[in-house]
């Protein structure tokens, strides 16, 4: 029976350490959560400037309802496109240095929707093997021939770039990667894509908003340019509100425009949203003053970080990972921060490696130091326990 079978598939995921649990919020997104009716001190979010819950940006996603309403009320190629979606565009492009912008409703769409517009049967995609799921997915879609080269291993794209023969060759990664926090070698992938005459598609949702001067994100902040260069941001983490936009050559943009299936088969993202998007970069580029707080409590949790069992790896971003390496180590150590007032989330495979079971902490520029600290000494103490 198919139910049961069901049934036995969930007792396994119990088995495994591997049933994921949803926790239910009831305060604005932010480091002080009301978490199923517990009062905690989070480190969870991708919310790494602390926009999401920022009143001036509420204070915009209003006037722009009050003055676009609630919905676009059709997909943007028929009649949900409105001229604050052009707004908003125009200012991405600029902000991240493109000729022109997309934006799509979210990231998980811009991907999936982006390489099977560029490539398809008898291309080749050649992918970092920590891209995000919505990468690995839209690889899929394209039907193209998936190359997935070891993490950030330069020589061996090269090998599998001079072994193909395939008509269109397309290079995919993640700037920052999601649970590694580590920032990929974007020079070299532009040297190797000029090389072997590639795209280059590079997922910048964890480095929009942080790096890079002003926070214009991972390309700005590595100089480089190039009409090969599909770039990818996304809207719902630093800039704390929702969706995502691709940036490139004018005519790239305008094909994926025209063939992007994610973009032309859904209803448009709500007009007032890309309204309260505008104030969210206009946020992003002043500031300053958060993303060097941010930098700090970075520099403050790895000094404070006292491990030998469990390994902080090696990250600048706020993404940082503690590795424990076992299934059920990592969920009773989740569970013993949890019992503190403390919520790192536990981050197990098929999200990462087998073995390689982490807690994931995010550090957000509304933390503060106290936070950090706080954090720092308890896991120090929790080890020395374990
Ligand atoms: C979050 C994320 C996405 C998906 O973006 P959403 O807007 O949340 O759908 C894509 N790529 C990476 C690397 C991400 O971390």
């Amino acid at each position: 029976m198919l139910l049961d079978q069901l049934r036995a598939d969930l007792a396994e995921l119990d088995a495994r350490s591997l049933r994921r649990i949803r926790r239910s919020l009831d305060t604005v997104c932010g480091p002080h959560a009301r978490v199923d009716g517990r009062d905690m001190l989070a480190f969870c979010s991708n919310d790494y400037l602390g926009l999401a819950g920022e009143p001036a940006l509420a204070e915009a996603l209003q006037e722009g309802a009050r003055r676009w309403g609630a919905g676009s009320g059709a997909s943007h190629l028929v009649s949900g496109h409105y001229t604050v979606h052009d707004a908003l565009e125009a200012r991405l492009a600029a902000f991240v240095g493109c000729e022109r912008a997309l934006y799509f409703s979210t990231g998980f769409m811009a991907n999936s929707g982006i390489l099977p517009a560029l490539v398809g049967r008898g291309d080749a995609i050649f992918a970092d093997r920590l891209n995000h799921a919505s990468l690995v997915d839209g690889a899929l879609l394209a039907r193209a021939d998936l190359h997935r080269y070891a993490h950030c291993d330069m020589a061996a794209l090269e090998r599998a770039l001079a072994a193909s023969e395939a008509r269109r060759k397309l290079i995919v990664t993640d700037t920052v990667f999601s649970m590694d926090g580590d920032v990929a070698p974007l020079r070299a992938l532009l040297e190797l894509a000029e090389r072997f005459d590639a795209w280059l598609v590079i997922d910048d949702a964890h480095g929009f908003g942080v790096l890079g001067p002003e926070g214009r994100g991972a390309l700005a902040e590595a100089g480089l340019a190039s009409w090969r260069i599909v770039y990818m941001g996304t809207l719902g983490k630093a800039a704390g509100v929702s969706g995502a936009f691709v940036a490139g050559q004018a005519e790239v943009i305008e094909w994926l425009l025209q063939k992007s299936r994610t973009y032309v088969f859904t209803t448009g993202a709500p007009p007032a949203l890309a309204h309260a998007l505008l104030a969210s970069i206009d946020l992003i580029e002043s500031g300053t003053a958060r993303r060097a707080h941010l930098a700090a409590l970075i520099g403050l949790l790895r000094e404070e970080l006292a491990l030998e069992r469990w390994q902080l790896m090696a990250s600048r971003t706020p993404i940082q990972p503690v590795v424990v390496g076992d299934n059920a180590e990592v969920v009773a150590l989740a569970r013993a921060l949890w019992d503190e007032g403390l919520w790192v989330p536990a981050i197990r495979p098929p999200t990462v490696p087998h073995g390689s079971a982490r807690l994931r902490i995010s550090l957000t520029a509304a933390h503060t130091e106290e936070d950090v600290r706080r954090l720092a000494q308890t896991l120090n103490e929790l080890e020395r326990r374990a």
